[in-house]
């Protein structure tokens, strides 16, 4: 007990030298607890991000690629970053271009069908879907539950509208497996409309991916190609149910009118933001998230929240007049929604530079309470993330979520080449009730909850960009 006397007090002198400085220019620190804390605390007064993710939801609006919105809000992010300082690029990528059209349908026929009634279905074109003639098409409905069911009802479906009514786990997202179970949905969303296809279907449809039960339909990309295009729409789940319902008292007829367009690619832009590093400027740690959005709503969770913590690392350091050993390249990257290209580009325009990149971040799981981080890194390497857990253990933030593969969409070329990709650890359980719908606003976004975002995001990138300790790579993939 008694050595601790002097430690203390030889780090308070070597504070207030640290501070001094300060005065005279920018300070290269290393990963001290005062430092990590400072970081922290500074996050979680600051309303920057905030600010950020307000100008990109409420001036700009829907940012899905190739759109209007996402050219605005490559101008609007450039801007920002330029203003507090840092290095922005713009990388050109050729991005799709698909566009929404007319979205309705009626249910015209079904047994015990009163004469002169029909059901209106809520349904919502999926990304890349083909259209119906302008006035519609008219099938039966087919209502299957999983692929075998499909296989098995084949002689059916030659010019049937097939619906895949599979319903989101909300119970599984309620016990922190959101992800999981947003895939065991979204498969069928990605695949099934193109199965369906190939089996001679006049249209897919599935039931919207997501916890809402406020009949509200819920977008994302199918895997349709060109030459099959379908048309292909989410419908709610209460006109799944329904649907599944009518079915089983005897056949039903759809009106079905979806009008998109697929035009020529278009090109966009990744926002590439740069703080520079000290004495290791070449290697890097990118922190990003994904600058387009879907076109139904503001995509303030999915994922503004993400853009936004992910410029105010910048910020944060800067206000703190804090430079890190390696360069800082804040990302926002271009569609993430529906091809990936921007994650693609950044690979292909930098695949001879992967080693020098250290780690990369990514935050597109929603603006929910932050519990930690997760991280591609070997298990013998967990153990050098402690300081970093016990400097966000007052925010409640201290778990390191090991995995082999984090899975990130913009990142995934990096992680499949050996780069560890880290993500925030974040509650999930209410992200899939309104990413991707009309209600995914500003409003839905606690300010709290961004600031501690923020406040990980920052601990965790500057603590990768002054590690001392090689995190080395992940085990390279070809999947
Ligand atoms: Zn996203």
């Amino acid at each position: 007990m008694k050595s601790a006397f002097p430690i203390k007090l030889s780090l308070t002198i070597l504070a207030g030298c640290m501070l001094s400085a300060g005065a005279i220019g920018a300070q290269t620190l290393a990963n001290d607890p005062a430092t990590l804390a400072r970081i922290r605390d500074s996050a979680m007064q600051e309303d920057w991000a905030y600010a950020r993710l307000a100008d990109l939801t409420d001036l700009v609006g829907p940012r899905l690629s190739g759109s209007a919105g996402a050219a605005a809000a490559v101008d609007q992010v450039a801007a920002a970053m330029r203003k507090i300082g840092a290095k922005v690029t713009l990388q050109p990528v050729k991005v799709p271009h698909w566009v929404r059209g007319a979205e309705t349908a009626e249910l015209v026929d079904y047994a015990g069908r009163p004469a002169g009634i029909t059901q209106k279905v809520v349904l919502t074109a999926l990304g890349g879907s083909g259209a119906t003639p302008a006035a519609g098409l008219t099938a039966p409905v087919i209502v299957v539950r999983d692929f075998e069911e499909l296989k098995a009802r084949a002689a059916q479906v030659k010019g049937a509208i097939v619906l895949f009514d599979v319903a989101f786990d909300q119970e599984m997202a309620e016990r922190g497996h959101a992800g999981p179970a947003y895939g065991r949905g979204s498969n069928f969303r990605v695949n099934g409309p193109k199965v369906a296809a190939e089996m001679g279907a006049a249209a897919a449809l599935v039931r919207s991916v997501g916890g809402a039960d406020y009949r509200i339909a819920h977008t994302g990309v199918t895997g349709l190609v060109d030459g099959a295009r379908i048309p292909a729409a989410a419908v709610t789940a209460e006109d799944a149910m329904l649907m599944t319902r009518l079915s089983a008292r005897g056949p039903v007829k759809m009106h079905l009118t979806l009008t998109p367009q697929t035009l020529p690619d278009a090109d966009s832009f990744n926002v590439i933001a740069d703080l520079p590093g000290g004495d290791k400027a070449d290697e890097v740690v990118i922190v990003s998230g994904h600058l387009d959005s879907w076109d139904l709503a503001t995509g303030a969770h999915d994922d503004g929240t993400g853009v936004a913590a992910a410029m105010a690392v910048i910020d944060t350091l800067n206000k703190l007049n804090l430079k890190p050993r390696r360069t800082i390249r804040v990302i926002a990257w271009m569609n993430e929604e529906n091809g990936t290209q921007g994650g693609k580009g950044y690979f292909e325009a930098n695949k001879d530079k992967v080693e020098r990149h250290f780690a990369a971040i990514e935050s597109d799981s929603g603006g929910g309470r932050p519990f930690g981080v997760i991280g591609s890194v070997r298990p013998s390497v967990v153990k050098y993330f402690a300081p970093l857990q016990k400097a966000l253990e007052p925010i409640g933030a201290s778990m390191f979520d090991r995995r082999d593969v984090t899975g990130a969409a913009d990142t995934s070329p990096l992680e499949r080449a050996g780069v560890p990709v880290f993500m925030p650890l974040v509650d999930a359980s209410s992200y899939f009730s309104y990413h991707h719908t009309p209600a995914d606003t500003l409003d839905k976004v606690n300010p709290l909850e961004l600031k501690r975002h923020v406040a990980v995001m920052t601990g965790l990138t500057w603590y990768l960009a002054n590690m001392d300790e090689s995190i080395g790579r992940t085990p390279k993939r070809d999947d």
